[in-house]
């Protein structure tokens, strides 16, 4: 967890801006919450530049500027199908207490070219009237190297630049994204990473790959702080959980508005609880990884560690979460992971379907104690499979069942044994049974049913 001291202690930016650490008539520091990490501290002030509500009152909107960098656009794809909240929640301000949000999307956004461009213009040089998030899709290119000419990735022309500003192209060709993303950065209220381009740089950043691509947060430099004193903000995910997004999003608005607590991130900047377990803890196939029981090939139902998966070692909550709307994920569509919320992806989780080196022990351990321990739950499930009134009559009065063999002797002997250890030390409510009569089944087509008993009547 992220635990050294808050971004606003002394020296940091927020500090340096000269930001109170109370506000208006309460005048209180915002409490932190029990599970808050450092990163939006206690320390955080209050008010439009501070954390916990504008100074104002609470914010109506919020700017949210979305960028794409060296990116496959799956991100935008995963994001629109997130239910939890969904996008269209968001941008409609139908969440209570969260103000609005101005989506300034490439591909979304209604508006085109200049038009579009122009709030970006406003967000560098400060005319935007309200503050602004920019989210990173896609990894950063290593262009800013080129002094003049050139890019990896590009968005609007210099004649979008600010009139105030030098622009860094002339007015007809394409200005980069590095470009807007050093011009935003500093005065952002936060800058948020979405997907393992972004993150840590993901494919684009991969061996052999010429762009020199990097994560935004590797871009930006260590030292780098919001102008709310916050460091790079990192949902990772090849393509991520949609939902991890707009939760996330709308964690940090509610904490804004003073009504939620204070968001956890961890180490490496992921929502803290929605990044701290495996993927393997939660995993709908872990069971059979507990009794040794191995698919060999695509399409079989049991777990895929030996067909590639990379779960054990592995922080993502899919298994929890599904894909889209709590459905789908990986092992649930019969995927391995791949490991692709890490940031050694892919490079370290490579060459993918490959056996994970780590798995040939645990995986030999795993063998070896779950054929026992299998054994012993069919043993047991046999005998929970049972009415407590069958094992009294030694019937099943099932159609199904007549051909059904009785326990075995093992098993009678296993049930005994496990059955004086369960009751052990406390009360056995089925020896109470025993001293009832025993209820008769009725063969009611032998005895003719309703129709008998009308005649006979
Ligand atoms: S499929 Fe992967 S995550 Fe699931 S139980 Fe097997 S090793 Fe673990
Ligand atoms: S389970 Fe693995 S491959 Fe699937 S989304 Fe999570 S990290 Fe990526």
């Amino acid at each position: 967890m992220y635990q050294t001291s808050s971004p606003l202690d002394k020296g940091s930016r927020g500090e340096e801006r000269g930001l109170e650490a109370t506000h208006g008539s309460s005048g209180g520091v915002i409490p932190m919450a029990e599970l808050a990490g450092d990163v939006f501290g206690a320390a955080t002030p209050r008010g439009l530049g501070g954390l916990g509500g504008a100074e104002e009152g609470p914010l109506d909107a919020i700017h949210v500027f979305w960028i794409a960098g060296m990116s496959c656009d799956g991100c935008s794809v995963a994001v629109t199908g997130a239910t939890s909240p969904s996008v269209e929640e968001l941008l409609a301000g139908t969440i209570p207490g969260i103000p609005k949000v101005v989506l300034h999307h490439p591909v979304l956004s209604v508006s085109a070219g200049h038009g579009f461009m122009k709030p970006f213009a406003q967000a560098v040089e400060g005319t935007l009237g309200a503050p602004y998030v920019v989210v990173l899709e896609g990894s950063v290119p290593d262009d800013q190297r080129f002094e003049e000419v050139g890019y990896f990735s590009g968005l609007g022309v210099g004649a979008d630049w600010p009139d105030s500003m030098d622009s860094p192209r002339v007015p007809d060709q394409p200005l980069r994204v590095t470009d807007w993303i050093k011009a935003m950065a500093p005065e952002a209220a936060a800058m948020v990473a979405i997907g393992t381009c972004a993150t840590w740089g993901g494919v684009p950043a991969a061996a052999g790959n010429i762009t020199g691509s990097m994560g935004l947060m590797d871009f930006l430099g260590k030292d780098y702080r919001s102008a709310l004193g916050v460091p790079v903000v990192n949902i990772p995910g090849c393509s991520p959980v949609g939902d991890n997004f707009t939760e996330t999003v709308a964690a940090v608005l509610m904490f804004l508005q003073g009504i939620g607590p204070l968001p956890e991130f961890d180490e490496l900047g992921r929502p803290a609880w929605l990044f701290g377990e495996t993927v393997h803890r939660h995993c709908v196939r872990a069971g059979y990884y507990e009794e040794g029981v191995f698919a060999e090939e695509f399409g079989d139902p049991e777990c895929l560690v030996e067909v590639g998966c990379w779960g054990p070692v592995v922080q993502c909550n899919i298994t929890e979460r599904g894909a889209i709307n709590h459905m789908g994920g990986c092992m649930v569509a019969g995927g391995p992971c791949i490991g692709c919320t890490m940031p050694g992806f892919p490079d370290k989780f490579s060459p993918f379907y490959k056996t994970p080196p780590g798995s040939a022990l645990s995986g030999a351990m795993a063998r070896t104690y779950g054929a026992h321990i299998r054994r012993l739950r069919r043993i047991s499930m046999g005998h929970r499979n049972r009415e407590p009134l069958w094992d009294r009559t030694g019937e099943i009065p099932s159609g199904f069942a007549r051909e059904k063999k009785r326990p075995t002797l093992l098993a009678k002997v296993e049930g005994l044994f496990y059955e004086r250890l369960q009751y052990h030390g406390t009360v056995h409510q089925g020896r109470r049974n025993e001293r009832q009569p025993v209820p008769e089944s009725r063969n009611v087509l032998d005895d003719g049913g309703a129709s008998r008993s009308l005649e006979e009547s």
